[in-house]
C-alpha cells in the first residue's frame, strides 16, 4: 500500500511532514459506512533518520469514514503523540484536527501543520486527502504475543523498507549544479555513471527508494558528448548538497575548477557545448514538472563552501539561456 501511494506523484506529502514524522501508523483497508468502525493495523516510530521500528499491531476504533473502503494513515509529529502512541492511547480527530497537507494543495507547510500533534491522511483508491476520521489507536490487545512470533521475519523486514522507501521520497524544489571532479585516487574524471556508483559506494551515500538501493548521490549526470545518465529517480531524496537533498542534483562530468584543474590534466577544463546543452533541456522540463522557480537553480558553490562546480562553469550565461526557452522545449502550465 505505501508503495503504491509513494508511486502516484499527486499524493506527494510534503518534505516538512515526512521529515518531522516522528511514528507512523497505518490501518489498512477500512471499511467505511457504518457509524463506528473497529480495525485494524500496523504502528512504527523513527529511530533514527533512516532507522524504524520495532513493529506494533494496533486496533483503530472510530468514526466519520464515508468512503466504502479507505486506507488510514496517520503520521505523528509531537513527542507527546508519540507519548500517548507508546502509552496506548492515541486519540485522532476532534477538536485539535489539523487539515492533513499535499504538495498539491498547499504548496508552502505552515508551522501551525508542523506543529500538529499528528496528520490524518486517508487513501481512497490509492489516492490521498486529508482524513475527517476520528477515534483512537490503542495497541491490540488480541495480538499480545510478540509480533516476531505472529509475522514471519521477512514480512516485517520488506514492512520497514517500505516505510523507510516512503519518507526517502521528495517533491523537487530546486536544482543543485555541480561538476565530477575527478575521484580521488584515480586522478582522472570518471569514465561512465557505473565509475560514480562505484565511488559513491565507497562513501556511503546510499538510499532505499522505491524498493531499490541507489549509491549515485546525484539525480542526473551529463557526460562530456552531451548525453544525460539517470542516477537516482527524481523522487528519491538526493544526497549531493547538505541540507538542500530535496534539490534536485545533477552533475557535469569534468573538473571545472582552475585551481584543481588548470592545465586539463584532471579531464575536461571546462563544460561541452553539447554539455551545456543537454543541462538546459534538462533544467528546463525539471523546472515545468515541478514549478522550480529560476533562483532555485543553484551551483553547489552558493550554498555551501566548495568550489564545486568550478569557476569555469559558466553560470551566469546558463541561466541567461535559462531565461530564455530553448527552442523545442514546450511551455510548461503556470
Ligand atoms: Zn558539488
Amino acid at each position: 500500500m505505501l508503495d503504491e501511494i509513494s508511486k502516484k506523484s499527486q499524493n506527494a506529502v510534503p518534505d516538512a511532514v515526512l521529515n518531522s514524522t516522528k511514528c507512523i501508523v497505518v490501518i489498512p483497508s477500512i471499511r467505511g459506512g457504518a457509524l463506528n468502525v473497529s480495525a485494524g493495523g500496523m504502528a512504527t516510530c523513527r529511530e533514527s533518520a533512516d532507522r524504524w521500528g520495532p513493529l506494533a499491531f494496533v486496533r483503530f476504533n472510530g468514526r466519520g469514514i464515508r468512503a466504502p473502503r479507505i486506507d488510514l494513515l496517520v503520521f505523528v509529529l509531537s513527542d507527546t503523540g508519540v507519548r500517548a502512541l507508546r502509552s496506548g492511547e492515541l486519540q485522532i480527530g476532534g477538536q485539535k484536527r489539523t487539515a492533513a497537507p499535499l504538495v498539491s494543495t498547499s504548496p508552502v507547510t505552515t508551522q501551525v501543520e508542523l506543529t500538529a500533534e499528528l496528520l490524518t491522511y486517508e487513501g481512497t483508491a490509492g489516492v490521498l486527502s486529508s482524513s475527517e476520521a476520528s477515534g483512537v489507536i490503542r495497541g491490540d490487545a488480541d495480538t499480545s504475543q510478540p509480533i516476531h512470533n505472529v509475522v514471519p521475519r521477512k514480512t516485517t523486514e520488506k514492512y520497514l523498507s517500505s516505510v523507510v522507501s516512503f519518507f526517502n521520497m521528495i517533491t523537487p524544489t530546486g536544482i543543485v549544479i555541480h561538476h565530477t571532479a575527478v575521484i580521488p585516487g584515480e586522478n582522472t574524471v570518471p569514465r561512465s555513471e557505473r565509475d560514480i556508483d562505484k565511488y559513491h559506494r565507497t562513501r556511503g551515500f546510499e538510499i532505499l527508494c522505491f524498493g531499490r538501493v541507489y549509491h549515485v548521490a546525484y539525480h542526473y549526470l551529463i557526460m562530456p558528448n552531451g548525453a544525460v545518465k539517470m542516477g537516482r529517480p527524481e523522487r528519491c531524496e538526493g544526497a549531493h548538497a547538505a541540507g538542500y537533498n530535496s534539490y534536485l542534483g545533477i552533475s557535469i562530468v569534468g573538473d571545472f575548477s582552475s585551481e584543481d584543474n588548470p592545465t586539463g590534466k584532471k579531464g575536461p577544463t571546462r563544460p561541452s557545448a553539447k554539455q551545456i546543452a543537454s543541462l538546459i533541456q534538462l533544467c528546463w522540463r525539471l523546472k515545468d514538472r515541478y514549478n522550480i522557480p529560476l533562483q532555485h537553480i543553484v551551483r553547489h558553490s552558493d550554498i555551501s563552501s566548495t568550489k564545486c562546480p568550478g569557476d569555469r562553469f559558466p553560470y551566469r550565461s546558463t541561466l541567461d539561456q535559462l531565461q530564455r526557452r530553448p527552442a523545442g522545449v514546450k511551455p510548461g502550465r503556470g
